[in-house]
């Protein structure tokens, strides 16, 4: 029998002298050479940069950095790697903001393990999808192994299931997608909002969730064609925690109105105080309302590897859904987060299923596909970072990590507290305080005036990143502590150079006012 042949063309390869062509740059066993002298060109660069971050940020303008970015064509290439590198390192490395650096406490970004770094390039140059297994093989387990670790560390049982996302936003959008649809399938059973839309019922869906807890949960309430005007508001205690009494009230209240309460959101580790809610007394009211109980772990997850801290999460096992964000308090370099479910088998709310990645006939053939489990098709492989770090370091050295930041807040607030110019308004639970400089005897509006020129100059020189907040209509100041390296003595510096830019200040304003 006759097999007819394809015939094979050969094309020149490149003439010597030319320029480099796309296939140069592919990453492939040829061009490994290039990438490995790259790799040290960059990494020398980094280094270099990061010996010169005496202070985490320039302090420079938008407006003057941004004539730098426009001068830039993109129609010329800056010709070979050095010239792109040394571009690099003048947009964006000489102005980048240092996480890593001591005096960087402003949000709720961390320094990174460099395991993870080292795991963010090899994952990169694979370029690895974990949706379906063919697209990723062993990447698919390594996710999934650790997925499990994380649902043991929640103290979730073997039911459990979950998925990395891009960070607690997404997590939280999934917590509360979940929520709505268990409440459809209970309001509304023959209805199916992927072909018909929400039900006239949601009107009356509402999800409960602390006053400080996190934007996303309103995000998430729109995107779900819910409306920020689902989500009801519950006051919080002096300690910033959702007041479970005021909860009870309002699921009453709303219940009694005709309203359905859905959810119920707890909020262990709010952005701005740190505050962990009474997850148990939650817990116990959503059992009494019959609604889904999600607890936005976001930027307390951490605490579940402390041995000193981990009872602050005491009733996270009886969560329905957990989000976790890895990229907050455990190291990681963005993004690496988690989205934890109880009950596997509500992932259903997720699954679509097409035809050319993972075809309903396929199920049960033992391939597993993530993005059964995941809002996104491609899909970092994050959890290679994850997995490099505990592989590398041990998750009890992360959970030391979380009980030298917490011992360290404790130790800011003391100095804090016995200082006469700085009144502090939340006794940390976890790492973040809020403060501002106020001498005795000085109204708020003269405070006010003070307390933003102060964050103002950190944000203009770069001497320090601290961040702001206002409460009950005053600005104050915080301070967020996620690196297990800084110090008390380095706080203690910022602290006076509070004190020393405010003093300035109020004298300027009383001289301004004569
Ligand atoms: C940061 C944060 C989020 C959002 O997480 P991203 O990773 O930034 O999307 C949600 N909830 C809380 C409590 C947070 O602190």
């Amino acid at each position: 029998m006759q097999h007819s042949s394809l015939a094979v063309y050969s094309y020149p390869d490149q003439q010597a002298g030319q320029a480099k062509s796309v296939n140069d740059f592919i990453f492939n066993a040829d061009n490994l050479m290039d990438y490995e002298v790259g790799a040290l060109q960059s990494l020398t660069m980094v280094h270099k940069a990061m010996r010169k971050a005496t202070r985490p940020f320039s302090g420079i303008s938008p407006q003057a950095l941004a004539r730098q970015v426009n001068q830039i064509d993109l129609a010329q290439p800056a010709g070979n790697l050095e010239a792109a590198l040394a571009e690099v390192e003048s947009v964006y490395l000489n102005n980048a903001v240092y996480f890593h650096h001591p005096g960087y406490v402003a949000h709720l970004n961390c320094p990174v393990a460099y395991p993870a770094v080292l795991a963010e390039q090899i994952l990169s140059g694979i370029n690895t999808s974990v949706d379906t297994w063919d697209q990723s093989g062993g990447a698919t387990l390594i996710e999934q192994k650790l997925i499990d670790w994380t649902s043991q560390q929640i103290g979730f049982d073997d039911n459990a299931d979950g998925i990395f996302t891009s960070g607690g936003t997404q997590s939280n959008l999934m917590g509360m997608l979940v929520a709505r649809e268990q409440a459809v399938a209970k309001h509304a059973p023959e209805h199916d909002v992927r072909y018909q839309g929400l039900p006239a019922v949601a009107r009356r869906f509402r999800i409960f969730t602390s006053a400080m807890s996190h934007f996303s949960i309103q995000k998430a309430a729109s995107l779900l064609g819910l409306g920020f005007d689902a989500v009801v508001p519950v006051p919080v205690d002096e300690q910033f925690k959702m007041d479970v009494h005021a909860l009870a009230r309002a699921l009453t209240e709303a219940s009694e109105q005709g309203l359905i309460p859905i959810c119920i959101n707890v909020t262990a580790g709010t952005t701005d105080y740190g505050s962990i809610d009474d997850i148990t007394g939650a817990h116990q009211l959503a059992q009494q309302f019959g609604c889904w109980l999600h607890v936005d772990a976001a930027y307390g997850g951490g605490l579940l590897l402390s041995d000193q801290h981990r009872h602050k999460l005491t009733g996270i096992a009886s969560a329905d859904s957990v989000t976790l964000d890895y990229h907050k308090s455990l190291m990681q370099p963005v993004s690496s987060s988690g989205f934890m479910l109880k009950d596997r088998t509500f992932f259903k709310h997720i699954t679509l299923h097409s035809d050319y990645l993972n075809p309903l006939a396929e199920k049960g053939q033992g391939y597993p596909n993530l993005v059964d489990k995941s809002l996104q098709t491609t899909r970092r492989f994050d959890a290679l970072k994850l997995w490099m770090t505990l592989r590398t370091m041990g998750a009890a050295s992360l959970g030391q990590g979380m009980d030298k930041i917490i011992a360290l807040a404790r130790q800011c607030y003391l100095v804090l507290k016995t200082s006469e110019v700085f009144e502090v308004v939340n006794e940390p639970e976890l790492s973040a305080i809020v403060f501002r400089f106020a001498p005795a005897g000085i109204d708020d509006a003269t405070l006010n005036t003070v307390n933003q020129a102060i964050r103002q100059h950190f944000l203009t020189t770069g001497e320090a990143m601290i961040a702001r907040t206002t409460l009950r209509g005053n600005h104050y100041l915080k301070f967020t502590l996620l690196n297990p390296a800084t110090r008390i003595d380095t706080l203690q510096h910022i602290l006076s150079r509070i004190i020393e830019l405010g003093d300035a200040n109020l004298a300027s304003q009383a001289e301004e006012k004569q």
